[in-house]
């Protein structure tokens, strides 16, 4: 079981993303537990504030240091964390390497930014890993912490149902997946490959292999190297 505290001031963000799929079928199974925390309601003053201008005058709102430590010393007050993460575009590229990481893990805080981003000190003293989807910049940190919960929760076993499936996806080894094909074995003339037809299933696997390789090969040479 994991369990994730994320942390938002558009909670409405993430509702969708992780109330469907493999994500709300590993929650409804007890594998996953998801807790959105609206920054606001730790905002100050009457007005709920969670944001003000950036020291230095450059254009654009930064959320503050102090609803944010309030926040965090309360959750690391109910349980051990393993990492607080903050989404960032900065940060390092989330591959499927660290999803396999974190998806043995069993407490994260995820922590989104907004606007122009988030009080620096956070990241120097609260924060203890940061995390990127990718070298663009989006308008808030929501979208990446649900990637990044999906590519988590779909690794924890039981979450797809044939547990075999996730090992064969793409990046595990290193390696693209092959093609994959369905019914029916002929459309418009369009064959699917003989070998999948064949009901013999080391040259299926044999065939699976070098699509594989070539695939990567051409497609993603890089990942070879790594
Ligand atoms: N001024 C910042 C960008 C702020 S974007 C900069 O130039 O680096 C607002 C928020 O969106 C960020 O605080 C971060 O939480 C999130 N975000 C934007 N792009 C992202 C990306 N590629 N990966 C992860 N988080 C991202």
């Amino acid at each position: 079981m994991i369990h994730i505290d994320i942390l938002t001031v558009v909670p409405e963000l993430l509702e969708s993303p992780l109330n469907y799929s493999i994500v709300k079928r590993a929650k409804e199974r007890g594998l996953a537990e998801i807790n959105i925390i609206d920054i606001r309601e730790y905002g100050k003053g009457r007005y709920r504030q969670v944001d003000d201008y950036s020291f230095g005058g450059d254009a654009g709102m930064v959320l503050m240091i102090e609803p944010i430590y309030n926040i965090i010393s309360k959750l690391k007050g109910e349980r051990e964390y393993d990492e607080v993460i903050y989404m960032s575009p900065d940060g390092d590229l989330l591959n499927q390497g660290t999803a396999n990481m974190l998806s043995c893990k069993k407490n994260l805080i995820l922590l989104c930014g907004h606007y122009k981003g988030i009080d620096h000190r956070i990241r120097e003293h609260l924060i203890t890993r940061e995390i990127s989807i990718g070298d663009y910049v989006l308008s808030g940190g929501e979208l990446p912490a649900a990637i990044l919960c999906d590519s988590i929760i779909r690794l924890i076993p039981g979450a797809i149902s044939d547990e075999t499936s996730a090992l064969s996806d793409s990046f595990q080894d290193n390696l693209l997946a092959p093609p994959v094909y369905t019914r029916p074995s002929e459309f418009m003339g369009w064959r699917v490959p003989d070998v999948l037809l064949s009901g013999n299933p080391k040259l299926i696997q044999e065939w699976q292999e070098s699509q594989s390789l070539e695939r990567t090969k051409r497609l993603r040479p890089g990942l070879t190297d790594l």
